[in-house]
């Protein structure tokens, strides 16, 4: 097929869903069919779908109403029974008596049909199933029937197979040509969910493969295990202001086991906000010490850096443990002072941002990499941390924790442990939804708060006005803020452009309660810990993930106080109102993650960067568990039959694709 066999608007009408080469149209999926068939007319009941075939035997008449609007009305027979026929809007319809119609509605009841579609073809010609494609403006669903039929007829031929032969035999799955030809061009319902499942599998194959490679990039083969002594650990660990909950014991458990084996440690340490994730982190790095080694955090802002440096600073207090932080905001003198530390050994625990990764930096003996909300940082940027040591073992913490089969599914090479209960004595923090996108109803509410001490986080989705998307923004929020109550409540802007030693002011203020109120961006979503602050107001909540928004919230409340977080949205639609309410009704993070995986899929709630692949098109992860946990077992399976040709061939091309998806993660 030629580029000229398609018009030119029906390049215009492609360009819409982003594709200007023949080969990216069989990106493009129906995402449901239609499918016309005779109705049982014998069966009929009110209220449902009905397919008929008759004949006019009244005139056609067609009257209208207010502006544009009209009703077209008619008497249709068939063999057995005939119908009044009321179609809306459709004043073009002209037929006489005697002619032949086909009526695609709904049955009301009664003998009374009201048409969605009339057709002069015969049911016959019409009878099929019809896949349905999303529709960008001004595009009609026969317009792209038209186009991906052209295409599919004329390109599908000649797309090779994907899955290795010997697992689309044992799956018994559709030659990929044959998948696509049936996806688009099904003749009945049972060529669609063949070529789903065999389209489904491929998809997730893919999707284990990457992260496969991904993980095995990262380097498996072996390591020196470490030795410490646990009972030291024990002591430590009684010593804490409070005693671990049983998930944690587990937890720590699991990666003091991990760390002393020979194989290098890749656990994804996974629970909700405020589920005590750190704790367990500061004990592996105190276990790693112990054996010799040194150990480092990676964080992923400058604020979370100076906090869990404090944190840590008071959990080894009485032990001669050193921990500093490096950032890019330290001072040259300071910096190097802590890099000959690492390279010489005399300081054993580093907290840092991206700072840490950069090639001037040597460790003496590096042994534990310990990434905070995994998602944030690039496989390039693990990697380049764990090449900086031998011996490195690795744990990767994250707050958006999915059940632990999925998870064991979604992270292909990873170890999964799992905190799914609080502490105890945690208070919930109580979600408001404000419809509308203004502080004004809830200002005096807020503003008594601040007077009883405590404190406010006002979030928004930017930090600066911006012409194409009409976001509540830090600048005009602290404005306007400042005008109305300015004169009552201490208050400043936090965000990413300011400079750090400006963020470390103003988070250090807030801290320490010389602030009442911060306008803020999601700077503050991770991990930040302040107890005073108790009331939460997100601007245009709408705009941000579920997870996202449990996070935001899980600052707030985490003294002994009560926390208020209200949800501000201005955006009306039952869909949007429901999603929010998902917040207000459940204050579970595993609960939520799991909304979330429904409603955006893995690849932006896991963050791109981590799974490497955007949605998937046709597979569900809840639904089709089975079908992703298959693929993975399959995937390692690959991995380990390399010497095979037509697995060769199969890895090789993921690689390209792998490579094609690194490219700009980091
Ligand atoms: P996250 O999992 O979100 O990173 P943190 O590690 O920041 O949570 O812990 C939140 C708070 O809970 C911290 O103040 C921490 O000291 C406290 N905490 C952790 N574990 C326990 C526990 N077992 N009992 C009581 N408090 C705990
Ligand atoms: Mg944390």
């Amino acid at each position: 097929m030629k580029k000229s066999d398609l018009t030119q608007r029906q390049w215009e009408i492609l360009a819409m869903y982003d594709i200007s080469q023949l080969s990216e149209c069989l990106r493009l999926y129906p995402f449901r069919y239609e499918v016309i068939q005779k109705s049982d007319e014998i069966a009929l009941l009110p209220n449902t779908n009905v397919t008929l075939e008759g004949i006019i035997t009244s005139a056609v008449s067609t009257v209208r109403y207010q502006r544009n609007r009209s009703v077209t009305r008619f008497t249709m027979c068939t063999e057995h029974d005939c119908y009044t026929i009321s179609a809306f809007n459709r004043p073009w319809f002209k037929a006489s008596p005697e002619g032949r119609v086909t009526v695609i509605g709904r049955y009301e009841g009664k003998g009374k049909i009201t048409a969605a579609n009339l057709y002069f073809k015969s049911l016959a010609e019409l009878t099929g199933v019809y896949p349905v494609y999303p529709l960008k403006e001004g595009v009609k669903q026969t317009d792209m029937r038209k186009i991906m039929q052209k295409i599919i007829i004329n390109t599908v031929d000649s797309v090779p197979d994907e899955v290795p032969e010997s697992l689309r035999n044992k799956y018994r799955l559709l030659h990929r040509k044959e998948a696509l030809r049936k996806l688009h061009l099904p003749k009945s319902l049972t060529d669609v969910s063949e070529t789903a499942r065999t389209l489904k599998y491929e998809e997730f194959l893919r999707f284990q493969m990457s992260l496969l490679l991904k993980n095995r990039s990262l380097g498996v083969g072996s390591k020196i295990y470490k030795e410490f002594n646990r009972t030291e650990i024990e002591n430590f660990i009684h010593k804490l202001p409070f005693p671990l909950t049983a998930d944690q014991q587990i937890a720590v458990s699991e990666i003091l086991d991990d760390m002393s084996s020979t194989k290098p440690m890749m656990r994804l340490l996974q629970g909700d906000v405020g589920s005590g994730k750190t704790i367990v982190g500061a004990i592996a790095m105190f276990a790693a010490v112990k054996a010799g080694y040194q150990a480092a955090m990676m964080a992923p802002t400058e604020i979370l850096v100076s906090q869990h440096v404090l944190s840590l600073r008071k959990f080894f207090l009485d032990s001669d443990t050193r921990v500093e932080g490096l950032t890019s905001s330290l001072s040259q003198i300071e910096k190097t002072r802590i890099l000959s530390g690492l390279s010489d050994g005399s300081i054993d625990m580093i907290i840092g941002t991206h700072a840490l990764f950069q090639s001037g930096i040597e460790f003496k003996q590096l042994g534990l990499v310990i990434t905070d909300e995994q998602h944030r940082f690039g496989v390039n940027q693990r990697r380049a941390l764990i090449e900086k040591g031998a011996d490195v073992d690795v744990l990767t913490m994250s707050a958006t924790p999915i059940p632990r089969t999925l998870a064991a599914a979604l992270f292909a090479d990873m170890d999964v442990s799992t905190i799914a209960t609080m502490p105890s004595g945690r208070m919930k923090v109580q979600t408001i939804l404000i419809e509308e996108n203004s502080i004004k109803s809830i200002l005096d509410d807020v503003l008594k708060e601040i007077a009883e001490g405590n404190q406010v986080y006002v979030v928004c989705p930017a930090i600066e006005e911006s012409d194409a998307l009409q976001m509540r923004n830090v600048t005009d929020i602290y404005r306007s803020l400042e005008k109305v109550i300015g004169k009552k409540v201490r208050m400043a802007m936090l965000h990413g452009q300011l400079r750090s030693e400006q963020k470390e002011k103003i988070m250090n203020d807030f801290h320490q309660g010389h602030l009442d109120l911060i306008v803020t961006t999601t700077v503050i979503e991770v991990g930040v810990h302040v107890e005073n602050a108790n009331i939460m107001i997100i601007y245009d909540a709408y705009r941000f993930g579920l997870s996202q928004l449990h996070q935001l919230r899980g600052r707030i409340g985490r003294g002994s106080k009560q926390g208020i977080c209200y949800l501000l949205s201005g955006q009306t639609d039952e869909e949007s109102k429901q999603r929010l309410l998902t917040l207000v009704l459940s204050n579970d993070g595993f609960d939520i993650a799991m909304k979330d995986l429904s409603l955006r899929g893995p690849g932006d709630l896991l963050g791109k960067r981590q799974s490497g692949l955007p949605h998937f098109i046709l597979g569900d992860i809840l639904a089709d568990q089975n079908i992703l946990l298959t693929a993975k077992e399959d995937a390692k399976f690959i991995l380990d039959n390399q010497q095979y040709t037509e697995y060769q061939e199969f890895v090789k091309k993921m690689m390209v694709i792998n490579n094609d998806l690194n490219q700009g993660v980091d």
